[in-house]
């Protein structure tokens, strides 16, 4: 049904190779663990292996020594979602991760998400969530993770009032906004200033490979028109069997409604990687379809 740019033509930034000693201002965890920087890093993200588990991290929250996060990559058979199989794989993953980022995986939460704009308190790791796609909390050991293959991650910090969150934002949940929901629900629950919250915008599915047919289009068009900045939201790609497409930005999109809510530019970090373009190393529902597993993002607090 779609038909993918060659990696050549994506306009994408290309992932520059680093070596260890090049890398600007990371911190390196010393651990007896060999830790490898790999070439996914670029000035936003490092791109680590640790014991053979491959995932990104962001620079702006490796700055924070009680934050744990990671985005996992597809690599060393990481997939934290199986459809139809026994948990066994998806208890590998988390337990491989858990592992990397020296946390106990049974304190992993992660709800059942069904593209809803619907963002939740949580408070302890046992609580179950159902048709949830976002989570928040100011309890330390508490691990969230949202999962996807090509929709968005958001990873939000706030330090003053040590609070994290994570978020699936598929296109349907970038459509209702579900990243300015996040920011209103820290405000209204844990008293956050939005200037003071960072987001971090996983990789996802870019503008270059994200295409729709006129229908979809048009619920872009009318949500997002008054930002002003349509004509880079939207455009006009090709025609394949006389069918006009376009390619939409929903990683502007995200940035536009996070300023909206009240982030400062600085402080929304965008790792500007496409999981189509990379689908050898994330999982790619585009590229895969049905057989697709998904990424991981994880954030919580140790102290
Ligand atoms: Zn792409």
């Amino acid at each position: 049904m779609f038909k993918f740019l060659n990696k050549k033509e994506c306009p994408q930034r290309s992932p520059k190779t680093w070596t260890k000693k090049s890398v600007p201002n990371v911190q390196i965890e010393k651990t007896e663990k060999e830790v490898k920087v790999l070439d996914l890093t670029n000035d936003i993200i490092v791109h680590k292996k640790i014991d053979g588990t491959e995932f990104l991290q962001f620079r702006k929250l490796l700055e924070f020594p009680n934050v744990k996060h990671c985005y996992t990559l597809r690599k060393n058979h990481i997939n934290v979602q199986i459809k139809g199989q026994d948990k066994t794989d998806l208890i590998d993953s988390y337990k491989k991760i858990a592992k990397a980022l020296e946390i106990d995986y049974h304190n992993i939460i992660k709800p059942h998400q069904t593209h809803t704009d619907r963002v939740e308190i949580v408070n302890r790791p046992e609580e179950v969530w159902d048709e949830v796609d976002g989570m928040i909390t100011n309890q330390r050991n508490i691990f969230l993770c949202t999962t996807s293959a090509d929709c968005t991650s958001l990873f939000f910090y706030d330090d003053k009032k040590k609070v994290v969150g994570d978020v699936h934002s598929g296109w349907k949940g970038t459509l209702q906004q579900i990243g300015k929901k996040a920011v209103e629900k820290m405000k209204k629950e844990f008293d956050c200033h939005p200037e003071d919250i960072i987001c971090c915008i996983g990789p996802c599915i870019q503008k270059c490979h994200f295409e729709v047919e006129e229908d979809v289009m048009k619920l872009f068009e009318k949500e997002f028109t008054y930002t002003g900045r349509i004509q880079e939201i939207i455009e006009r790609g090709r025609k394949v069997e006389e069918k006009q497409k376009y390619n939409i930005d929903t990683t502007l999109i995200n940035k536009l409604i996070l300023q909206e809510a009240g982030l400062v530019p600085e402080n929304i970090m965008d790792s500007g990687i496409c999981t189509v373009c990379h689908s050898d190393l994330f999982h790619s529902y585009r590229v895969d379809k049905e057989q697709s597993g998904r990424n991981g993002a994880f954030i919580g607090m140790i102290l």
